[in-house]
């Protein structure tokens, strides 16, 4: 490898050489989703973006810690130290458990991003399995005077917090002009000022989540559950901390407050967050009704998309976008990536039928490799390693056309890194039909019933049903074939 991992700091505003705390570990923790409802594809986009980061880090030899939490308590609506748990609200519609609502979501998520193929976290805690934690740090920053209680509920007194350290810095806000969540609801009258925000809520009749702490049966803020959980699994100092654009301020903003509050020591040495997905250029969010669900996308039951699209074209199109800029959702662009994944998936498959040449290779397989390698070192740039993956699809394209040649070593050195790059870093898997997948079985026995249909109408010398059968197949890439023995078919 020829450059040191540079990355984009948000606290600092600046790519900076990344240096782990400890020789070749790395301890990451990006903020999980809160599991209300079925992830859309923004969540998705930033939960890939993430993936990106683990798997080069732990390419380039990192042991990995990755921590995702799951939000299951404390997310209220509107983002807000006020109203209802989003969670408890779904449960009270359905009139079922708010661990209900839980399990089915989570299950949705992890199936999600599964199909993403993007790999399971090291530990995935739950805010609701850590409410002790939560506890504990509560009673830490009373003690450190950073927090005050009133009338059961407990607050973060950011002013107070500001004459010892600062608040602010990693979303640039001046405390002065700083009006967290502006909108004064009933009962925020209870804090000490607007900006302050809550540790811990005395819950109301309506709450059915709730759980005894010294102040009141409560539960959580939200911005508590990712310290006390990146504390206890990564410790008072890790490495990475990830999440959305959108949660810099206030919940990024906060966790930073609280950890520094009992520690006295910035949490984190690099805070990475990842860009929002667009649709029709607004972001995509549940709130807004302005989002598409991965699965209506995937079986083209949507009101937006004429075709489906599959989970690793939307992967591509995603990465085809450095994770730092906004990328807007639309058909052409979503055509054109299944376009360039074919294309790249095409190039794998050529390449193991290449025969090599005895002296020459007309690519400098060693500078390329430098260059995907140098593409990821900056910031994960994986637009610009795609760009270099077309490079080496141009070339084995020349070499399958015998117009370019390649000796056999540096095919190894060209096979291996296409694998590298493509499998393990930027995480595709080839999506062709399984054998095993119902979806195979039930085309197969489609197929075989149009060939029968195509059969009869030939017996019947109808050969415009048969020949519009043929050639509606040939355009969907099934070719076939009419030998002595009957008909077969080959999917090209
Ligand atoms: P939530 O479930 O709302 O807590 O969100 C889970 C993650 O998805 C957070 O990191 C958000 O920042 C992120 N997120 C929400 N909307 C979008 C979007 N439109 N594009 C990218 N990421 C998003
Ligand atoms: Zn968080």
């Amino acid at each position: 490898m020829n450059s040191l991992l540079h990355v984009y700091n948000s606290l600092s505003g600046k790519k900076e050489v990344f240096k782990s705390i400890l020789p070749e570990k790395v301890g990451m923790y990006v903020c999980g989703p809160t599991v209300y409802s079925n992830v859309h594809l923004g969540n998705c986009r930033t939960f890939i973006s993430f993936d990106l980061i683990y798997r080069y880090l732990t390419h380039l030899g990192y042991k990995v810690r990755y921590v995702r939490n799951i939000t299951d308590v404390g997310h209220l609506e509107n983002d807000s130290d006020e109203g209802e748990d989003r969670i408890s609200k779904r449960a009270r519609l359905e009139s079922i458990e708010p661990m209900e609502i839980v399990q089915r979501y989570t299950l949705d998520f992890r199936k999600i991003m599964h199909l993403f193929n993007t790999l399971p976290p090291s530990i995935e805690p739950t805010a609701s399995g850590h409410i002790l934690e939560q506890i504990e740090i509560i009673k830490e920053l009373i003690k450190n005077n950073y927090a005050y209680e009133i009338n059961g509920s407990v607050y973060f007194d950011v002013k107070r917090f500001n004459k010892d350290l600062t608040y602010g810095k990693l979303s640039g806000r001046n405390i002065e002009e700083l009006v967290h969540n502006s909108r004064l609801l009933d009962g925020q009258s209870d804090k000490k000022n607007p900006q302050d925000f809550a540790l811990w809520k005395k819950a109301e009749p309506i709450h059915i989540m709730r759980w005894p702490s010294p102040w009141s049966d409560g539960f959580p803020g939200w911005h508590l559950e990712c310290t006390a959980m990146s504390r206890k699994y990564l410790g008072t100092k890790f490495d990475i901390h990830g999440g959305g654009m959108d949660l810099k301020f206030p919940h990024h903003e906060c966790e930073i407050a609280q950890a520094e509050g009992i520690n006295k020591e910035s949490p984190v040495n690099y805070w990475l967050h990842a860009n929002m997905l667009t649709l029709n250029g607004k972001k995509m969010a549940k709130s807004t009704g302005n989002n598409i669900l991965p699965e209506e996308i995937f079986n083209g039951k949507n009101t937006f998309f004429k075709k489906e699209f599959s989970p690793m074209v939307i992967k591509f199109f995603m990465l085809q976008a450095h994770y730092r800029s906004v990328v807007d959702l639309s058909e052409e662009a979503l055509e054109a990536s299944e376009k360039g994944y074919i294309r790249l998936l095409s190039a794998i498959e050529a390449i193991e039928k290449l025969s090599p040449s005895a002296s020459t290779t007309d690519f400098d397989v060693i500078s390329w490799r430098e260059k995907c390698y140098s593409s990821m070192n900056d910031d994960f740039n994986s637009p610009l390693l795609i760009g270099h993956l077309f490079d080496a699809v141009k070339f084995i394209n020349s070499v399958v056309n015998k117009q370019k040649s390649i000796t056999s070593s540096d095919l190894v050195i060209l096979k291996k890194s296409l694998h590298d790059f493509i499998y393990n870093v930027l995480g595709f898997r080839l999506s062709k039909p399984s054998k095993n997948d119902p979806k195979f079985e039930k085309n197969k026995e489609l197929l075989n019933l149009l060939l029968e249909i195509r059969n009869k109408a030939r017996a019947k010398k109808d050969f415009e049903i048969s020949d519009f059968i043929r050639e509606s197949l040939s355009k969907l890439n099934v070719e076939l074939n009419d030998t002595e023995n009957g008909t077969n078919y080959e999917i090209k």
